[in-house]
């Protein structure tokens, strides 16, 4: 839908001649200015501004001493209840490790989708036979049906075992609108919910009912909390999306998680955890290591948010250099 196609080194050229200039010898407590002068600089690249805002909390946080939950308004809630995700995998495998995230405390197991109907309709079904009625399942199909019509088929053949809700099933708003009308199963807004102006035209064409909201799609924390306000005053709900970051990125998503009253489902937040403190958990583990020093805290089910002034975390600069990757290679 909306993709601006930002690589690591697109996103090193933008920090370093167009935007870090407009931060050089200001606060990192006028986020909104410097905003404000980072999108006057150049437009788009979200990703890169990202980045700078998640550094600007960081700061702010260490300077007033308060978590960066607390810059975006306080906490509604400690803890984000994880959504354990099955990538495309081959079904016997995919149900015994959603039938291992669930014993492991996981609640909702989100499934990607959209390659094969029939084979898709199948997993539903062997996943909902195997885990039972009480386990939440969702499914992300990643703009991957044809038609509006194929889409709204294959959701209600899935609807016959239970699905909570479908992520982004087509692509374009208004053929996202013609499955919404079509089904009962509720609808979730991802590749087509970047902005503020997104959400607005979701809601006017009742094209999804909830959406994923990320910390870099709309260009950082303060943008995304506008974002959230915008959605929560078209009544709208959301998880915290994300692209299964390391320790820094996953540590803002926890924050604003926190702070968006409408963040309320299950989201994927891995568990990040440097290879010291690697143990057999499955559960929204999806790396070896990390370069966080500490390990995120895990509760039944659902990840800690970051206690401390700023993210919260420390990060492992050895680590970081070890897995830094040349932006200009
Ligand atoms: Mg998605």
């Amino acid at each position: 839908m909306e993709y601006y196609g930002e690589t690591a080194k697109t996103a090193r050229h933008i920090v370093t001649d167009y935007l870090f200039p407009q931060l050089e010898g200001e606060s990192p407590l006028d986020i909104g200015p410097l905003h404000h002068a980072m999108d006057k600089a150049v437009k788009g690249h979200p990703y890169a501004k990202a980045a700078l805002d998640i550094a600007l909390h960081d700061l702010a946080g260490k300077e007033l001493g308060v978590p960066v939950s607390k810059l975006l308004g306080g906490q509604h809630r400690n803890r984000m209840p994880i959504a354990h995700s099955l990538g495309i995998m081959e079904t016997d495998k995919a149900v015994s490790e959603a039938e291992e995230a669930v014993e492991e405390g996981v609640e909702t197991i989100k499934v990607k989708a959209g390659l094969d109907p029939e084979r898709d309709v199948d997993l539903i079904r062997r996943l909902r036979e195997a885990l039972g009625p009480d386990v939440t399942i969702r499914v992300d199909a990643n703009e991957g049906y044809d038609l509006p019509s194929e889409a709204a088929r294959v959701i209600k053949e899935m609807n016959e075992y239970d699905i909570a809700y479908m992520e982004q099933p087509v692509s374009d708003v208004e053929d996202m609108a013609q499955v919404a009308r079509d089904v009962s199963v509720p609808l979730m807004a991802d590749e087509g919910a970047w902005t503020r102006q997104n959400i607005l035209s979701l809601r006017e064409h009742r094209a999804a009912e909830l959406f994923a909201l990320y910390v870099t799609k709309p260009g950082g924390l303060y943008r995304a909390r506008q974002v959230g306000v915008v959605a929560e005053a078209a009544g709208m709900q959301c998880d915290i999306g994300g692209s299964i970051e390391m320790g820094i990125g996953n540590a803002a998503n926890l924050h604003l998680g926190a702070a968006v009253p409408i963040a309320e489902l299950a989201s994927v937040t891995p568990v990040n955890r440097p290879a010291e403190a690697y143990d057999d958990q499955i559960a929204s583990v999806y790396y070896e290591d990390d370069i966080v020093a500490d390990p995120f805290g895990y509760e039944d089910g659902a990840v800690l948010v970051p206690e401390g002034p700023g993210l919260g975390i420390e990060v492992d600069e050895e680590k970081l250099a070890e897995y830094s990757i040349e932006a200009d290679a």
